[in-house]
């Protein structure tokens, strides 16, 4: 567990998110756009989201229709449009605007689950948090780090094996690792250099060899 950390750290050191952002508000708007859309993408829309709305008061102000006007491309973007308006509201009337630091409050904003409100904790606020993504599920399964078959049962085994000062970029290195190594069908497993340590990879051999 200590040597997969120490070699995660030492190939994406300075993890963060890959959503662009300048406050909590945007990147909560930033993070429930990335339900079903890649960083990417969310990266081309929200300059001019946050152009025309740049706070909660503003969004609050908005309508859907407006606000899907400019969120298109995304998936899932006529209930996402109706959500963040719904959320920027909640914000308005009771918090004044801000985006709340509790797991409690975040979740009872429209469009945010656990992990969306993991996100913005651990990024925003440097709460410690891991949020389980599509990545973070796999990449964590393979390695033996956790066996769970919901994200909330990986999500609380990491947070039981990992330290806590590393659950913010743990959750970072895991994500990075599924994108350009542990890919979801065709795991780069030769060129990994966490192979070693890896379950997935010592049950392939194990099995290649049962074969030979
Ligand atoms: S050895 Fe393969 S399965 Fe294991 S972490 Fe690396 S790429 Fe993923």
């Amino acid at each position: 567990m200590t040597e997969i950390l120490r070699i995660l750290e030492q190939m994406y050191p300075n993890p963060k998110t890959a959503l662009n952002h300048d406050s909590p508000f945007q990147l909560l708007v930033a993070t429930i756009l990335s339900a079903q859309c890649t960083d990417e993408r969310v990266n081309m829309i929200t300059p001019q989201l946050f152009a025309a709305y740049p706070d909660a008061y503003a969004l609050a102000d908005a309508t859907p229709d407006q606000v899907a006007e400019l969120i298109k491309t995304a998936g899932l973007w006529q209930a996402k449009s109706k959500n963040l308006v719904a959320a920027a509201k909640i914000l308005v009337e009771k918090h004044g605007g801000e985006v709340p630091s509790t797991r409690e409050e975040l979740e009872q904003l429209p469009g945010v689950g656990r992990k969306t409100a993991n996100v913005v904790l651990a990024n925003a606020f440097n709460i410690p948090a891991i949020a389980v993504d599509t990545h973070v599920f796999r990449v964590a399964n393979r390695l033996g780090l956790a066996q769970g078959t919901t994200p909330l049962a990986v999500e609380k085994q990491l947070m039981e094996v990992i330290p806590q000062e590393k659950w913010r970029d743990a959750h970072h290195w895991l994500i990075y690792h599924g994108r350009q190594i542990c890919h979801a069908r065709k795991p780069n497993c030769e060129e990994c250099p966490l192979k070693d340590h890896c379950q997935y990879y010592q049950e392939l051999r194990t099995d290649s060899q049962k074969d030979d």
